[in-house]
């Protein structure tokens, strides 16, 4: 097996497919565990009818989203990350993922799951004592407790850190008096308990508490009206004199701001998964309905311009899965050797999630994008029906909107892969960015090869490793002239990002077509399909990467610097010649052959 590469080390080192997770590999057990999902949401949810569901609001709804949170955790569903000494599975970080993935059927609920299962308890997973996870983690999974997270206020929303929220001990130092405001809660309107992130006395940094909603002081206000997610609750919080026991401060005083950014970084990956399952779904309606649909004497399904929307779809899904179960993988198979090393299990896995943090930020950015695109363009296909509520589409269009905004925008999110990786290379020194940089040059000259393909598709793994090189150079020249100044260069920093993004996307897509192609017994025609979206997907790549390049060299570099940047530039992104038409007609025809999302559902 080959070795576990560090958190954002893709960037220099190639890793081995051989060892990388695919979808394909699924087990039984996790197929059974997604079906089940499903099967809750089909029953449950789209039960209702898919009107009486896009039409659900959290106010008027609220007895039926309760029980719809019970009846998912008489199933378990609220308790799968929870230790089973707490009456939850216990599952791995992967099948976490895969749940997230199928949970997205659930519209709206969706969000009020995630944020009980996710943000509102995993705090206390992570960083509970044992009195505190024995106390309400049971509640949480068997949803007797509804959970709730309250990090933003009105003047601190990506500046998480700069909450007005106070929490002062009390003289004998037995409780905290919390008064602040908190906004966006999601489940506030009926949470029992909400884990409240506040600054102690005057402390500069954040702190984070488990408050009961009986401990008294706190004041809800009105049901947000939403553009979307209108079936999950979004309140604000108001804490008047709300009095919180000393004992239930999570972990250590000051540590708040390190559990928010904890859990948001296993939110953004779980936000990912999901975003690929509604991707998918959008996808299955726009095909079937392009399949039924008739003008012209035809279904809309063999027009040209539908193969395009279709063809784009699937190939954002498959290739986005790839880079989110190779990294919920790894982040199972680095927790085992945490805790083979001796860590505690909690500390292992936070420590796992901690080390893939740039993976995550991209996955974040990546998935929410792609389901943006997948449910305009389901829309789209649909025509004027697209835009009737009763079809449900639209309310697709309308929920999809808030991925790239919570969990941290995407312009943060953009911001931190690249903040991150920086950190690792010049402040911990954990990846030797500069080594591999140096090389870049000599390598365009095509005097060295500084990465090795170890397996064939010799002109896609070259494509993948111009892209990486891509990086390389353009973030150590931007880097070296700008220096410090580069944080306020913001464009260039988006722009190494998105390069960065198509590196890690990419080669996850690389790497899981060279797996397939050598699985026994694979689905040949699936196998043609998928390296074809693969031929397409590079193409795709390298013309974003070519324009991010650009405008990024543009934005420091002038006169001779600027045209060698732009020719190296140009040697790392050549044509690439394949007929994208072609290509994304094949991979739209054969989902409209299968009249789904054609690959693992
Ligand atoms: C439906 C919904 C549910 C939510 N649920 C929860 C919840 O359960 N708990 C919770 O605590 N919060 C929740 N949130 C809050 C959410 O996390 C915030 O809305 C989000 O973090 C953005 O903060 P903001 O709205 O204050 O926007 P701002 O931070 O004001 O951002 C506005 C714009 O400025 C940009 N921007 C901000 N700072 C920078 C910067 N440094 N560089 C470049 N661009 C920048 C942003 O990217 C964005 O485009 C929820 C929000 C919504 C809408």
């Amino acid at each position: 097996m080959g070795q576990l590469l560090k958190g954002g080390e893709f960037i220099v080192k190639e890793d081995d497919y051989k060892s990388m997770f695919i979808p394909e590999e699924w087990t039984e057990e996790q197929l059974m565990i997604r079906d089940m999902v499903k099967d809750f949401c089909l029953q449950e949810i789209h039960g209702l009818g898919i009107e009486r569901a896009a039409l659900m609001d959290a106010e008027k709804d609220r007895e039926l989203i309760i029980g719809l949170l019970e009846k998912s955790a008489e199933l378990g569903l609220c308790g799968l990350s929870i230790d089973e000494e707490y009456g939850g599975m216990d599952l791995d970080f992967n099948t976490g993922l895969l749940f997230g993935e199928a949970i997205a059927l659930g519209f709206s609920f969706a969000t009020t799951i995630g944020a009980q299962t996710s943000i509102g308890s995993l705090p206390i997973v992570f960083y509970g004592t044992p009195e505190q996870k024995q106390k309400y983690l049971p509640g949480v999974a068997s949803a007797k407790l509804k959970a709730s997270y309250c990090l933003t206020e009105p003047t601190a929303g990506s500046d998480a850190n700069s909450g007005k929220t106070r929490a002062v001990l009390s003289e004998d130092g037995t409780y905290y008096t919390l008064n602040g405001q908190k906004m966006w809660i999601t489940n506030g309107g009926f949470a029992d308990i909400f884990i409240v992130f506040a600054k102690i006395n005057d402390d500069d940094k954040l702190s984070a508490f488990i408050v009961e909603k009986n401990f008294g002081g706190i004041e809800l206000g009105k049901e947000e009206k939403k553009l979307g997610i209108k079936g999950s609750s979004t309140v604000q919080v108001f804490f008047s004199d709300c009095k919180v026991p000393a004992e239930n401060l999570l972990s250590e005083r000051g540590a708040g701001f390190k559990i928010a950014l904890n859990i948001l970084n296993t939110g953004r990956i779980k936000l990912a998964a999901g975003s690929i399952g509604g991707c998918k779904f959008a996808l299955g309606r726009a095909v079937s309905y392009a399949n039924e649909r008739k003008q012209f004497d035809q279904p809309i399904s063999n027009f040209g311009a539908m193969k395009y929307k279709i063809g784009e779809m699937v190939t954002k899904a498959f290739a986005t899965e790839s880079a989110i179960y190779r990294t919920g993988a790894n982040i199972d198979k680095k927790t085992d050797e945490l805790i083979a090393s001796g860590m505690d299990k909690s500390e292992a896995k936070l420590t796992a999630v901690r080390e893939y943090a740039v993976e995550c930020a991209i996955l974040k950015v990546y998935g929410s994008e792609a389901l943006d695109y997948a449910v305009d363009e389901a829309l789209q296909i649909h025509g004027g029906m697209g835009y009737a509520v009763e079809t449900g589409v639209e309310m697709g269009y309308r929920d999809a909107r808030i991925t790239r905004i919570y969990e941290g925008t995407n312009e943060i999110n953009r911001l931190l892969s690249v903040a991150e990786l920086t950190k690792r290379a010049i402040q911990t020194k954990e990846i030797d960015l500069i080594t591999p940089g140096k090389k870049i040059p000599a390598y365009i000259f095509g005097q060295m090869l500084p990465f090795k393909s170890k397996a064939g598709l010799d002109e896609e793994s070259n494509i993948v490793q111009n892209i990486k090189a891509a990086f390389l150079l353009i973030s150590g020249a931007a880097g070296n002239k700008l220096k410090k100044k580069m944080v306020d260069e913001q464009e260039i920093v988006m722009n190494l990002a998105d390069i960065l993004a198509e590196a890690y996307i990419a080669e996850s897509l690389l790497m899981r077509i060279k797996k397939l192609n050598e699985k026994d017994g694979y689905d040949k025609e699936a196998m043609e399909v998928q390296t074809k979206l693969l031929k397409l997907h590079l193409y795709e790549a390298l013309a974003k990467v070519r324009k991010a390049g650009q405008d990024a060299i543009g934005g420091y570099a002038t006169g001779f610097e600027k045209k060698m940047m732009n020719y190296f530039l140009k040697v790392l992104t050549p044509r690439y010649d394949v007929n994208s038409k072609e290509l994304r007609r094949a991979v739209a025809d054969y989902a409209i052959k299968k009249n789904d999302y054609p690959f693992i559902a």
